[in-house]
């Protein structure tokens, strides 16, 4: 199973935790909903193998404790999701597809960034980077 991309059609958001969207239904330790949204994370799919976290050019995310949850006790906070490039790599290598990525939900602020927003150690993170992307970035280039 993975993250439902639709999950703003199929479920309520219950609040905020950190300034981070919360997705019911939420019933801890064992059912904690999704966090996120222009980037998503299913914590219930979340195993915790950290590898969106170690591998984001622009550190989107953080650990958050979790225990006594059936999966894992920490999962990948989205709390800088403002800061998302859309590069789809944490998308492409969660290994439980408990990541969604969409440039169209709220929580994105390309269209408010300014032109001197200094992108040039986003560049320098993804020289020399291959990054796979699943899905197309329609609303500003990406410099990996
Ligand atoms: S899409 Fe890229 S920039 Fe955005 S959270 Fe995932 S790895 Fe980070």
């Amino acid at each position: 199973m993975a993250i439902d991309p639709r999950f703003e059609e199929s479920r309520e958001r219950v609040g905020k935790e950190g300034g981070v969207d919360v997705w019911g239904p939420v019933n801890p330790p064992e059912e904690l909903g999704i966090r996120g949204a222009h980037v998503a994370v299913d914590f219930d799919l979340c195993i915790g193998d950290g590898a969106c976290l170690e591998d984001c050019p622009v550190d989107v995310f953080e650990w958050v404790d979790s225990p006594g949850h059936p999966e894992s006790d920490e999962k990948v906070n989205p709390v800088d999701e403002d800061q998302c490039i859309d590069c789809m790599l944490c998308v492409d290598i969660c290994p439980v597809d408990a990541i969604d990525v969409d440039p169209g939900r709220p929580g994105r602020i390309w269209p408010a960034r300014s032109s001197e927003e200094p992108v040039f150690s986003t560049l320098v993170k993804c020289a020399g980077r291959d990054l796979p992307r699943t899905r197309p970035v329609p609303l500003r280039p990406n410099p990996c």
